[in-house]
């Protein structure tokens, strides 16, 4: 019977059945620890949260009672020590004051509309006797001796700070609001409290009650409501509020809190037990999880913040509630659980740590009191495994139960033992909080007036991220808090929405995989898989041409226009055709054709771009051997590629070692005048037009085959972006057996313009490139950033484009490189035929996005289940369309595993796994963030780190 009227008191109803459910009443988790101290005054007994979710009735619990252990030792007035040490809640904030001072971080403001006939003479008086009546109201906190204290100030002392302001409208009211809430408090020198009432009109005023955190929290509203409700109806009738002292006051707490703990030395405490739980449930849990930020995260926070709002409406609410019910499990369960899936797509990863408060007015006797009792909690959610949503409730609440059974440990104990704070960053242990509201009604009855609560915008956030939810009428009504370091307003209203598109996700099937669930709107999948991905490969007329046929127009537009120039040497479009074709003959005529891969071992010469030419002329695959690399590497990629044919010249072949195949060498080659006898070629667009071996990043380096399909939308894209054409010069910088060297020969040769050709030693990063590339006054270039980087301010006066590519380009090269010209930052694999992405003209100094696919490309950002990610979130990059490569040479279990199956395409359509991690700006550019693989490639430009050493010495300074 008593434990039926324990469960109504603590549930708010008239009576209670013994075979009611707790949570089929509205009981909540904090609640349940509410419940749990009422046990333990009234039968001297202590059980555990987790009793009275697997008992919830009263008859059930009533057997966990019996046979309950023993409780602990009751809190009661009693001695207190000279100096009052501060409760270890207090400790933190004390210190966070002390290193940053005053602020109003931690403010909690009280703000109420009055309207009707006020006493403010009255109100005055009554607040002073709240403060009267509790003592954390009129503590100062200052250290003695090193060691912070609580002072009580004698209430004849203890003056209320009350300030009346006039103002003239509502929005003067609200701003005077949102000042009075912005006071900083110094807490050696001021009461906590503060009270600021702003007149509005005759009978309309708004009243803001401030505290400070360190003695006061949500819970402390509803002592308020009451005790400034009954002294403002005494003042009002010329009395003062005849209330029976407080039992207890939070001195009292403090000095009973530590005894209740113990000492974390002894085995046997309370706290060393609690700890060593968190050590346990801590350990290896992320410092720091990945959020979809808006801006780099500074050193030391601002703390300034705003809030975004969002609704679920009634129906999901409902829902929501069933769900728990049928799954025994509490609403903010359901809700952690949706947080932490939402979280983990937004690249959180699957360990999500969050942290929450608990009420931690673990004695009845602390009901009503004023003062700083919640304590935080870290729930580590464990969302791995793709578990059913069934599964996933069942986890958080196995984990939250264990979690509430050692709330005692104040967190910032948790803080020093389990995550020294390393750093100043971020949060500690979590740095996204969620609270699902449902702190006792604070319920204000002041005679003659109408109150209301109203709400002020402090401005500031205690954390990345909070998801305040308050379960209404209406639905559960949320606000995101956010960082304004870290986030924009319409980046957190888009994750307050998307919590909610979690929910339904997760309340529809809750059999179904979590997985099912989608954290994308339709429209934003539209975008990011329909516009921003790139057009579907709708082929244009061009699409797919092969180069022989591309080359063929340009030398048909313009024979006599200068086509490649070396040293001392230019040859027209036409002569360069004449010796193409020339050359091609003579391999066609050792079988070179279609699928015939032929190797070229040549240093850079003419001859070896007419050798290049004329495999693909041919109908053949060139794979570009550098003469320069060590033997063992050459015979590799010879034994390798099974080449049908070497091309090479005298003084190149013998430094190659055995090679064991027929060798065409291309001595004399332009002194020969043979006819054109160049057969004709069907070549079609999955024809390979060359073979390039890349490093990757683990294992023998491998051959890309490369088809011609590519290789026109490739073009036209250079063209369109670098405004490349007839009269411009480009240069030939990259080594011949980087795919760059083909990007250089197509944007050259198949745009009307002129390649620029020298020998290696003349295109050493330094004064030398810049000499070379005056000289025959180059005006496109595409250079890696290592290369830009140590090249003089003025080096390139005639260069009006500059392409970055091959690696991560810093801001600093952006504003250097930026100004006065066409600067763009290229991205590509060479399984996509050198580009994928392009940015638009770069200026300023910022990092530069890798920007858009390029015409003919389709790009997706995708999480580990092949899900697209949302806009802001890392993911990896995948790449398809006409330049995908065909796979690499010989090894299809390796092609299989980096070429797979299109989800978003036709049947049968392919993907390459780029292995690059990026996300989508809001507006639909790729920003490149790292490796998936954490390895450095040898990629794009070959720069022998004693080149980049020489080159860097040679820079002043
Ligand atoms: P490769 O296949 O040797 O051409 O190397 C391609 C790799 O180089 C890409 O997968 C990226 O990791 C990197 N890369 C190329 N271009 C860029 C760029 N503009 N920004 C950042 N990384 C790049
Ligand atoms: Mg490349």
């Amino acid at each position: 019977e008593l434990l039926c009227r324990i469960f109504a008191d603590v549930l708010d109803l008239p009576d209670v059945g013994v075979d009611d459910s707790f949570f089929d009443l509205g009981g909540h988790s904090l609640l349940a620890t509410r419940l749990i101290s009422r046990i333990r005054s009234a039968f001297g007994r202590d059980i555990g949260i987790r009793a009275v979710f697997e008992s919830p009735t009263v008859a059930g619990l009533a057997s966990r009672v019996a046979g309950a252990g023993v409780a602990r030792a009751a809190l009661v007035a009693g001695e207190r020590p000279v100096r009052v040490p501060l409760s270890a809640a207090q400790r933190r904030l004390w210190f966070l004051h002390e290193l940053e001072g005053p602020s109003a971080t931690y403010n909690v403001p009280l703000v109420l509309r009055l309207e009707g006939e006020l006493d403010a003479v009255a109100l005055e008086l009554a607040l002073g006797d709240v403060v009267g009546r509790h003592e954390s109201l009129r503590t100062v906190f200052a250290a003695v001796d090193g060691v912070p204290c609580q002072r009580v100030v004698p209430v004849a002392d203890a003056g209320v700070a009350w300030e009346v302001v006039e103002v003239c409208g509502e929005a003067a009211a609200a701003a005077a609001v949102d000042a009075a809430a912005g006071y900083a408090f110094d807490l050696a020198a001021q009461l906590p409290l503060r009270a600021t009432l702003v007149r509005v009109g005759e009978r309309s005023s708004v009243l803001v009650v401030l505290m400070h955190h360190i003695v006061s929290d949500g819970w402390s509203l509803a002592p308020l409501a009451d005790d400034l409700s009954a002294a403002y109806a005494a003042r009002v009738g010329g009395g003062a509020p005849d209330w029976a002292p407080l039992p207890v006051q939070y001195a009292d707490y403090t000095v009973w809190q530590a005894r209740v703990l113990g000492d974390e030395g002894d085995p046997a405490s309370t706290a060393a037990r609690q700890v060593a739980y968190w050590r346990t449930a801590l350990a290896g849990a992320p410092e720091l999880i990945e959020l979809p930020l808006d801006r780099p995260r500074p050193q030391t926070p601002s703390y300034r913040g705003g809030v975004a709002r969002f609704g679920t409406g009634a129906e999901l609410h409902g829902r929501l509630l069933a769900v728990a019910r049928e799954c025994g499990v509490t609403p903010f369960m359901v809700v952690q659980t949706a947080v932490a899936v939402l979280l983990s797509r937004m690249g959180a990863g699957t360990d999500v740590p969050l942290g929450t408060v608990v009420a931690g007015r673990s004695d009845e006797a602390l009901d009503d009191l004023i003062g700083f009792f919640v304590n935080t909690l870290v729930l580590r959610t464990d969302v791995s495994g793709d578990p059913s949503v069934r599964e996933l409730l069942a986890r958080v609440r196995e984990s939250d139960l264990a979690a509430y059974a050692h709330q005692d440990v104040p967190f910032e104990r948790l803080v020093e033992i389990v995550g020294p704070q390393r750093s100043l960053a971020h949060h500690p242990l979590f740095q996204v909080m969620l609270v699902l509201d449902n702190n006792a009604e604070a319920a204000f009855d002041l005679p003659g007036l109408d109150v209301a609560f109203e709400g002020a915008d402090l401005g500031v956030a205690k954390f990345d991220l909070t998801f305040h939810l308050e379960e209404t009428p209406d639905g559960l009504e949320g606000e995101v808090q956010y960082a304004s370091d870290l986030f924009d307003e319409a980046s957190a209203h888009a994750l307050g929405e998307r919590l909610v598109r979690v929910l339904e996700g997760l309340l529809a099937d809750v059999d179904g995989p979590v997985s099912a669930v989608d954290v994308l709107s339709p429209g934003e999948r539209d975008r990011v898989l329909e516009e921003w991905a790139g057009p579907a490969p709708a082929r244009r007329v061009g699409d797919g041409t092969p180069f022989p046929e591309l080359f063929a127009a340009r030398v048909a537009a313009a024979p006599s226009a200068p086509a490649l120039a070396f040293e001392g040497a230019e040859l027209t479009y036409g002569e360069l055709a004449a010796r193409v074709d020339a050359f091609a003959g003579r391999l066609a005529s050792y079988g070179v054709g279609p699928e015939t891969v032929v190797a070229v071992a040549l240093p850079r010469s003419v001859d070896l771009v007419v050798s290049l030419l004329a495999v693909l002329r041919a109908g053949g695959a060139y794979v570009p051997v550098d003469p320069d690399y060590p033997a063992d590497r050459v015979a590799y990629m010879l034994s390798d590629s099974r080449p049908a044919l070497l091309v090479s010249d005298s003084a190149t072949l013998p430094g190659l070692g055995e090679c064991g195949m027929p060798v065409v060498l291309v001595d004399g080659l332009a002194d020969e005048r043979r006819p054109s006898v160049a057969p004709r070629v069907e070549l079609r667009a999955d024809h390979p037009a060359y073979v390039i071996y890349t490093s990757g990043s683990t294992g023998r380096p491998k051959g890309v085959v490369v088809p011609h399909g590519g290789i026109a939308s490739l073009a036209r894209a250079q063209q369109d972006a670098f405004g490349v054409g007839p009269g411009s010069r480009v240069l030939q910088f990259a080594a011949l057996s980087f795919d760059a060297a083909a990007w250089e020969i197509v944007m050259g040769l198949l745009s009307g313009a002129t390649l620029v050709l020298a020998p290696a030693e003349r295109l050493m990063p330094g004064p030398d490139l810049a000499a070379l590339c005056a000289e025959r006054a180059v005006t496109h270039v595409t250079l890696p950033p290592t290369a830009l980087a140590v090249l003089a301010d003025d080096a390139l006066p005639t260069v009006a484009t500059v392409v970055v590519a091959g690696e991560a380009c810093s801001a600093e090269l952006v504003a250097r490189w930026s100004a006065g010209r066409r600067m763009i930052n290229a991205y590509g694999p060479t399984e996509t035929t050198v580009c994928a992405t392009m940015s638009a003209p770069l200026s300023g100094e910022t990092v530069p996005p890798i920007g858009r696919p390029i015409a003919g490309t389709r790009v997706y950002v995708l999480d580990a289940a092949l899900r697209p990610v949302a806009p802001g979130v890392t993911g990896e990059l995948y790449v398809t369309g006409a330049g995908l490569a065909r796979g690499y040479l010989g090894r299809p279990s390796l092609t299989a595993e980096r070429f797979v199956a299109d989800p978003f395409g036709s049947a049968g359509a392919r993907m390459y796994r780029t292995g690059d991690l990026v996300r989508w700006t809001a507006d639909g550019e790729l920003e490149y963030q790292a490796r998936a693989d954490f390895q450095v490639k040898l990629r794009g430009f070959r720069i022998e780190l004693g080149e980049v050493e020489s080159a860097l010495s040679a820079v002043p300074g």
